[in-house]
């Protein structure tokens, strides 16, 4: 079966003319700017912000070539992933006609943005071992499926989904599979970027707003073919991405060692306080992570819950999502947060046992 993008593409979007900003007319260098009605006396605040930013931020772009090894031309950059997941809805499916396959318990914003571009989702639930129904998806696929979404690490129970499986979709699937890796730097296993010329049909979701802890900043990634980049390109807003992130961005990136000191001690810590919360009578299970953040299923969640906010400390409770009942989702903290957290979680369970 031959992937063929143009008959996956909205006709409007395929006839859309895009917007033609000032700065996709000129580039270059030139002293006097009046192309663009900015205010050419500057900004009122100590760094000048009044010229509109790079419109397809190649510096940014650049830099994240060299640490990920992805081309430039495979990389759109996003306010967020949310912006990346919205464009896919917009540019390839037909509001009340075409659908889309979740694989739910699963990140929320999929479902959301599908409702608001008027969408259908098609749940097709993960395995009680949190992995991909392969035969349900394929039950579930018809004609006017664009997208399929997996999220690998999945949020919120953790775990990678079989590459394999991801693989299976991407081979047989007509649409596009987008793999969201909003976790992959807590994972050991590869990240499919490095699949990219292998599948026409593949687009993958990473962000600084975890590993990177840039969440403030807004910027989510998308990898794909050439082609479907000048998709994302020709709908997303002229200027999608701020100067003051882009700039802020671009010295961050410079900082990859900190980083991966960070990840390294998320992961031994993660690692520690599932041993710890699994030696509690009351904790029926720890799901294993891939991520910053683990699924614990134990008694009483909704009481528990409550008892760690009236001590300041906020986890997950997904403990009514289908597939995650009794459990909270707890994301890895300093190793003085673990620590606080644990001696609540011993002093609720010592209180309620007496
Ligand atoms: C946190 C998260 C994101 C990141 O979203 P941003 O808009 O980039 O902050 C994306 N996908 C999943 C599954 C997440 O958990």
């Amino acid at each position: 079966m031959s992937f063929n993008l143009n008959n996956l593409l909205r006709d409007n979007i395929k006839k859309l003319v895009p917007y033609s900003s000032a700065r996709d007319e000129f580039k270059g260098e030139a002293s006097v700017l009046l192309d663009a009605n900015e205010n050419a006396f500057g900004s009122p605040y100590t760094t000048n912000y009044h010229r509109y930013p790079d419109p397809l931020q190649h510096r940014v772009k650049e830099k994240i070539y060299k640490i990920k090894g992805v081309p430039t031309e495979n990389i759109f950059l996003g306010n967020g992933s949310d912006e990346a997941i919205d464009i896919l809805f917009r540019a390839f499916c037909r509001p009340g006609k075409d659908n889309v396959i979740l694989v739910p318990p699963t990140y929320g914003m999929y479902e959301v943005s599908a409702n608001i571009n008027d969408v259908e989702c098609r749940k097709v639930n993960l395995t009680r071992d949190f992995q991909l129904d392969i035969d349900g998806i394929e039950a579930a696929v018809d004609g006017n499926t664009k997208l399929i979404f997996v999220c690998s690490p999945n949020n919120p129970t953790g775990n990678s989904i079989r590459r394999q499986d991801i693989e299976t979709l991407l081979v047989n699937f007509e649409g596009l599979v987008v793999v969201d890796e909003a976790y992959i730097n807590f994972s050991k296993l590869p990240s499919f970027t490095k699949d990219l010329s292998e599948f026409p049909n593949l687009v993958v979701l990473q962000t600084l707003s975890k590993a990177w802890g840039l969440a403030a900043l807004r910027l989510g990634m998308a990898f794909a073919s050439k082609d479907i980049i000048a998709v994302f390109n020709k709908i997303k807003p002229p200027y999608n991405i701020n100067q003051a992130t882009q700039e802020i961005v671009l010295e961050a990136l410079d900082n990859v060692t900190l980083v991966n000191t960070w990840i390294q001690e998320v992961v031994s810590e993660r690692e520690k306080l599932a041993v710890a919360l699994s030696s509690l009578e009351q904790v029926e299970h720890v799901t294993p992570s891939d991520a910053n953040f683990i699924l614990v299923k134990l008694q009483e969640p909704r009481a528990l819950y409550n008892f760690l906010v009236s001590k300041g400390i906020i986890v997950r409770d997904r403990s009514r999502v289908e597939l995650c009942e009794g459990c909270l989702r707890i994301t890895v903290g300093t190793p003085e947060e673990n620590v606080a957290l644990l001696e609540m979680v011993a002093v609720f369970y010592g209180s309620s046992s007496l």
